[in-house]
């Protein structure tokens, strides 16, 4: 396979916790995570604002709910496949199990490219996938929640879209997380992740001695996970000297007014063009020195042709995915500490299941609650995983996975082995 396959990663990503667990998991076990529970492929033929039927392929996979209902979210760009949505769904089923909360993994895509469509359009293709799909969502079988190309909003569509077919003003229990706060969102859920990358990179500083009003940070990504983690970053003191997205990156040494820039890129769809900072291209910025790089865009950013060429210190993976398995054994090699996805990334997932809690109980969290609630499990999860990466003298992404899959096949083995 290639190496820039998420599904091939996700797959040699297990494999390894596989070996490191085969002396105490049962063989069969393993070999039921290896594969999907379910995937879904099927086709979207709405009649967008032209007049005419436009075809979509979209899909939804289930790899695991052994520990609950599938989550994960809802990728909508131009080259979205069925295999990395499968990839994906797998990853989720491990952040799930080692954020502690109680979900399987899932995912799911749509074949289309979310810049290109108006918000009419997309509206009428979100309700098009959920009208579609109904049967794959639910608060017991698969809860999506946003990822590339979706948002808050698309989710609030969804949440109608269900509430609607099924003749009620609310839906029972929670169908969709990441959804406005008015129609039983959650309070900091469109800031979680980035605030739980934010915190990460924090309790790394921390960990190396770097000092927070020093250190530097180079951020790929400015939709909602990257712009989220720079502009916490920044109100820690900490600088942030470079910043890229799909159309160019920008870089100031002395640190990008991040406020502003999230002004231009509001205004301009991009971080390129942006005036108090000079152009740089994509591969530039993943090379830039710093101590802390946080690839927040998409998979395989770090590959066989550039991990020789990161100089960051730490790598925060708000991204899922953004490391292949041979550029993490270089980083590792070359002593670059590297937060993995499932860890790094986790705060959304978290705070999507405060959200499922507080819907399913006609409850109303406060942000403050569900800021120190994330924090405190984050932290507790991040000295986890470091305990056993040092104890045991492995990565921080091994020890995650260790502890995630090991987690997943107690609970199989709680469920028994029918059908
Ligand atoms: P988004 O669509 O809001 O933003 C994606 C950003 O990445 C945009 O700035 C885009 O221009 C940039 N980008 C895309 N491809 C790129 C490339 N090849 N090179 C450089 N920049 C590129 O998406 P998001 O929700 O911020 O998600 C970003 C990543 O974080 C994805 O990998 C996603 O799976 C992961 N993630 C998101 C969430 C969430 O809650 N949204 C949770 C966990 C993980």
């Amino acid at each position: 396979m290639a190496e820039n396959n998420i599904l091939s990663t996700a797959m040699e990503n297990f494999s390894r916790a596989s070996l490191m667990l085969k002396d105490e998991v049962e063989a069969n076990l393993l070999a039921k995570l290896s594969m999907p529970r379910e995937r879904v492929e099927f086709t979207l033929t709405p009649q967008l604002s032209d007049g005419k039927v436009h075809v979509f392929t979209s899909f939804v996979v289930r790899h695991s709910d052994a520990l609950g209902p599938a989550k994960g979210g809802i990728r909508m760009t131009a080259d979205v496949t069925l295999d990395d949505v499968t990839g994906l769904a797998m990853e989720m089923t491990w952040k799930c199990a080692l954020i502690g909360v109680p979900f399987g993994g899932g995912k799911s895509g749509i074949v289309s490219d979310a810049g290109n469509l108006t918000p009419k359009d997309k509206e009428t293709l979100i309700r098009s996938f959920v009208r579609n799909g109904l049967r794959h969502i639910g608060p017991q079988v698969y809860v999506p929640a946003p990822d590339m190309g979706t948002n808050e909003t698309d989710m609030g569509h969804i949440k109608d879209t269900i509430s609607f077919s099924h003749g009620q003003a609310i839906t029972q229990g929670c169908f969709v997380t990441g959804k406005p706060v008015l129609l039983g969102g959650i309070p900091g859920r469109r800031e979680a992740t980035g605030r739980g990358v934010a915190m990460c990179v924090e309790k790394s500083l921390e960990l190396f001695d770097i000092d927070t009003q020093k250190a530097t940070v180079v951020v790929q990504g400015f939709g909602n996970v990257g712009s989220v983690t720079a502009q916490l970053l920044n109100e820690m003191g900490v600088k942030v000297i470079g910043v890229g997205d799909i159309e160019g990156a920008v870089y100031n040494e002395f640190g990008l007014d991040i406020s502003a820039l999230s002004k231009h890129a509001a205004q301009t769809a991009s971080v390129k063009g942006f005036a108090s900072a000079s152009a740089i291209s994509g591969s530039e910025l993943l090379e830039l020195p710093c101590d802390v790089l946080v690839p927040a865009a998409t998979a395989a950013q770090i590959t066989t042709d550039n991990a020789e060429q990161i100089k960051a210190k730490i790598v925060a993976e708000g991204a899922n995915g953004p490391t292949t398995p041979e550029a993490d054994e270089i980083l590792y090699k070359r002593n670059i500490f590297v937060i993995p996805d499932i860890l790094c990334n986790a705060g959304g997932v978290f705070v999507s299941y405060l959200e499922y809690t507080q819907e399913t109980q006609q409850e109303q969290m406060t942000v403050e609650h569900v800021n120190s609630r994330m924090k405190k499990r984050i932290t507790q999860r991040f000295e986890e995983v470091l305990r056993l990466a040092n104890d045991r003298k492995m990565s921080m992404r091994d020890a995650a996975m260790l502890l995630a899959v090991r987690t997943v096949c107690n609970a199989l083995k709680s469920r028994g082995y029918q059908p």
